[in-house]
């Protein structure tokens, strides 16, 4: 695969939505690219004393309809291409939700797994050292990714009004609650993607009693579960970047979660409640009515969405299926609930931290989940009326509702202001 396979492939969707629409040209040339990427080495002092530098990107995609909104990610295969392709995705997701926001994304190359508290806590601020002039409350706002969690967005919030002189709780989501962060930000990219398949679940063919699948079982994967199983469905097999486990009856999902807790993988829990071993790769596999990918990136693909027995897929992760396995499932009348509708509740909710950061006022949980739920169900419904109108997939669709507000957006700017806003 090449380098910028994953922002080409993400270019593919783009084109294929403006095929739907009758836009200007000018429109589609404008969110091809990226309006900047700024790349810098990080210099940390390490515990033993030593000098590290790590690579890190911050990415503005697109800021037509608001500030630019996106995750830091630490992680050590993290490459510039996937920065920008994660940002172009964070552009959509913002405007199929309707956000007041742009897209945008930063990353670390670097394992924090191999790092100490105290190394972490240093990379952090250095992150925000050198980005504080492209981030802002109204012109970039990050929030936590892969491996990057509210105790580091409270670091980076600390470091930020140190530089500014002072407390400025809206350049960053996704803080401690004791900093400003919003109730309900913890599980709210997987209580969206559960909200959009309640109300869908009779379109979607989806019973009461559904067998479900989960693949990576970090935070999104572990709040899916838990609140699906709420809901009286079985969860059949989850996996983690160790192996995966399946119980035929439904797994014991308060041994996942202890085991998880305990910084073990789900693999500990095999023997435990009819809890067998299984291949990570047959995860996908596995007789279920619903498939949540949850991990990373590219995870189905050609060599397996061929075995996916679910008829839904609900995609957390993000990109989690290639062009290519997206193209063999619609063939295949396997309905994929698309990542920048499906796992937008966390983007929305880090939207509603922002807004109670600004206006100083802080909501109580049932308005946060309320918000939340009638947002999904509008724009599920919205997206779902477009595939049926068009007879497009529901990823096309979303991708048709969102260009269409990033045209009408770029072009009530005036052709004028291209990339010079
Ligand atoms: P996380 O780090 O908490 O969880 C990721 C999980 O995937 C871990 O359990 C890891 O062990 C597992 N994993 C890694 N490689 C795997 C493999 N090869 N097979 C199976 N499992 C594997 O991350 P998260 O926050 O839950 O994010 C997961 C996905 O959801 C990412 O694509 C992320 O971009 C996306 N997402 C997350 C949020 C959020 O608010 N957390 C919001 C939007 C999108």
């Amino acid at each position: 695969m090449s380098e910028n396979s994953l922002l080409d492939h993400a270019l593919v969707r783009l084109d294929e939505a403006a095929r739907h629409l009758n836009i200007d040209s000018d429109v589609i040339e404008k969110l091809k690219y990226a309006r900047e990427t700024t790349k810098v080495r990080l210099m940390i002092r390490m515990d033993d004393g030593s000098r590290k530098s790590f690579l890190a990107w911050r990415c503005r995609y697109d800021d037509t309809r608001g500030p630019t909104k996106g995750g830091i990610r630490f992680h050590p295969a993290s490459t510039a291409e996937e920065v920008e392709t994660l940002a172009f995705w964070m552009t959509f997701k913002c405007a199929v939700m309707n956000l007041p926001y742009g897209g945008g994304k930063g990353a670390v190359q670097v394992d924090p797994r191999k790092l100490s508290k105290a190394e972490l806590e240093r990379l952090s601020r250095a992150y925000i050292q050198a980005f504080a002039r492209i981030i802002g409350p109204d012109r970039d706002i990050p929030a936590p990714d892969v491996y990057t969690n509210a105790m580091i967005m409270g670091w980076m919030a600390d470091e930020y009004a140190q530089i500014v002189g002072e407390t400025v709780p809206a350049v960053i989501t996704g803080k401690p609650i004791a900093l400003g962060g919003s109730l309900g930000r913890g599980d709210a990219t997987a209580r969206g993607g559960y909200y959009l398949v309640r109300d869908l679940a009779d379109e979607l063919g989806l019973g009461g009693n559904m067998r479900v699948a989960v693949q990576g079982f970090g935070n999104a994967g572990q709040y899916i579960a838990q609140l699906l199983a709420a809901d009286g469905h079985r969860i059949v097999a989850v996996s983690d970047s160790s192996g995966a486990v399946i119980a035929e009856d439904g797994l014991d999902l308060a041994a996942l979660l202890a085991a998880k807790a305990r910084g073990k993988s789900v693999l500990d829990t095999v023997g435990h409640a009819g809890h067998q071993a299984l291949d990570s790769d047959a995860l996908v596999g596995v007789d279920c009515d619903l498939l949540v990918p949850a991990a990373l990136e590219n995870m189905i693909h050609e060599g397996n969405a061929g075995s996916i027995k679910a008829g839904v897929v609900l995609e957390l992760a993000n990109g989690p299926v290639t062009a290519e396995a997206d193209a063999l499932l619609e063939a295949r009348k396997v309905v994929v609930l698309p990542d920048i509708l499906a796992n937008a509740g966390g983007v929305t909710v880090s939207y509603f931290e922002w807004v109670q950061n600004k206006q100083g006022f802080y909501w109580p949980l049932e308005e946060i989940h309320e918000r939340l739920r009638t947002i999904m169900v509008r724009e599920g419904r919205a997206i779902s009326n477009v595939a049926r109108a068009k007879g497009v997939s529901m990823r096309t669709a979303a991708y048709v509702h969102a260009l269409s507000r990033l045209a009408e957006a770029i072009e009530a700017h005036g052709t004028q202001s291209f990339f010079t806003t």
